[in-house]
């Protein structure tokens, strides 16, 4: 089997050019024909010496992932279902904006964190996403708009591991596929315009901070242990505090000054004045260690198998009221891409639940979640 050299970041590639015989530095004239120009020809590659060009079509390819859909939306938002093989697909979403063009990339076909109100997590986990699968989502989305749009410039300037999976539980994987994303020589993107997203793995945060620090948000949703236990099973493992505390220390390697929350809207569930009002309390407990924090509001995007709502206007409006009055900066994040259902917490792929993840899910969705249970001020 030849290898995939989607797989590898500058240095890996540099080491298996290093195993045919070659010169590292043909790793980086290498590694611009894919990931700048997007070849997967070797003959195309004109300035490497032919000998090398015939080493590599023995030993190697670039593979993209067969594409099992495309969609289009009227907001310009796109949205592809790559198929990984063996039943299991994932999806990927383009979002244009005035002034940036975002890539949503998976990392796991499925997700092992069974969020109640994801339906990635509804559908349980099948399998970490190589390093590879992971790359030729950008690899391909990139090449494919610059052609789309009629573009030799770049398209994609911020990516955010938000797609199907928690990427921090596929450490080993992600890492070069971040490293080839910063790559000057490969996408070349600032580290604040690569995030990634965590329901909370503590201890891969602190590994994170150390080999490649980017971007980081933090899928929080609830102001208090009892509810998030519930609705982000994670938090079991990883409390509140622990997450803060880690998210302070994460601060002094980061790129941006601050740390991005997530907080999905559930109508009833964690939406109320009283909901805002300890979170803002939490907040401020950690910012005296250095705590620098945004908010990003989402509203949540209703799927049957979930049994939530989604929060109405006014409230979310009156939450996010609460926490820009107590100091903090706060969006509410417009939905795109509805009619192709690529919203944010949409993303289902397709995928064969071989952990049971999915029962499990299942079985919590018969116990209401129950946030009275005590007394918020
Ligand atoms: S929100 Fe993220 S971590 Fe939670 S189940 Fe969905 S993909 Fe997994």
């Amino acid at each position: 089997m030849t290898a995939n050299l989607l797989e590898f970041d500058l240095e890996g590639l540099a080491v298996f050019c290093e195993s045919l015989g070659e010169k590292r530095f043909r790793a980086t004239q290498l590694f611009r024909w894919i990931h700048q120009r997007g070849m997967s020809n070797f003959d195309d590659m004109s300035d490497l010496a032919k000998v090398m060009r015939e080493k590599l079509k023995v030993h190697a390819h670039v593979a993209a992932l067969p594409i099992l859909s495309q969609q289009f939306s009227k907001d310009g938002t796109i949205k592809w279902l790559f198929d990984v093989g063996a039943g299991d697909a994932v999806e990927t979403v383009f979002i244009p904006e005035d002034d940036r063009g975002t890539l949503c990339v998976s990392s796991q076909a499925g997700c092992a964190v069974g969020c109640r109100f994801c339906s990635t997590g509804h559908q349980g986990f099948s399998r970490n996403l190589t390093t590879a699968e992971i790359l030729a989502q950008l690899w391909f989305a990139e090449h494919f708009l610059r052609q789309h749009l009629g573009q030799s410039e770049r398209v994609i300037s911020n990516v955010v591991m938000m797609g199907m999976g928690e990427p921090l539980q596929n450490y080993s994987a992600l890492i070069p596929a971040l490293k080839a994303m910063l790559d000057d020589h490969g996408y070349g993107l600032s580290r604040r315009r690569v995030t990634v997203s965590t329901s909370g793995v503590v201890p891969m945060m602190t590994r994170l901070s150390q080999d490649c620090p980017v971007a980081l948000a933090v899928s929080l949703h609830a102001p208090n242990n009892a509810l998030r236990d519930n609705l982000v099973p994670l938090n079991r493992k990883y409390p509140l505090d622990e997450l803060l505390e880690e998210c302070t220390l994460y601060l002094n390697k980061a790129p941006r000054d601050f740390i991005t929350f997530e907080y999905c809207m559930l109508k009833g569930v964690n939406d109320q004045r009283a909901h805002a009002q300890e979170l803002v309390t939490l907040i401020r407990k950690h910012a005296g260690h250095g705590l620098r924090c945004k908010f990003n509001l989402i509203p949540f995007n209703p799927f049957k198998e979930s049994g939530l709502l989604r929060s109405d206007d006014a409230t979310v409006e009156e939450f996010a009221s609460v926490l820009i009055q107590a100091g903090f900066v706060t969006t509410i994040r417009k939905t795109r891409g509805d009619d192709i259902d690529a919203a944010c917490g949409q993303l289902a792929g397709d995928v064969m639940d071989r952990t049971g993840v999915a029962n499990r899910i299942a079985q919590q969705r018969a116990v209401p979640i129950q946030w009275t249970d005590r007394k918020i001020s």
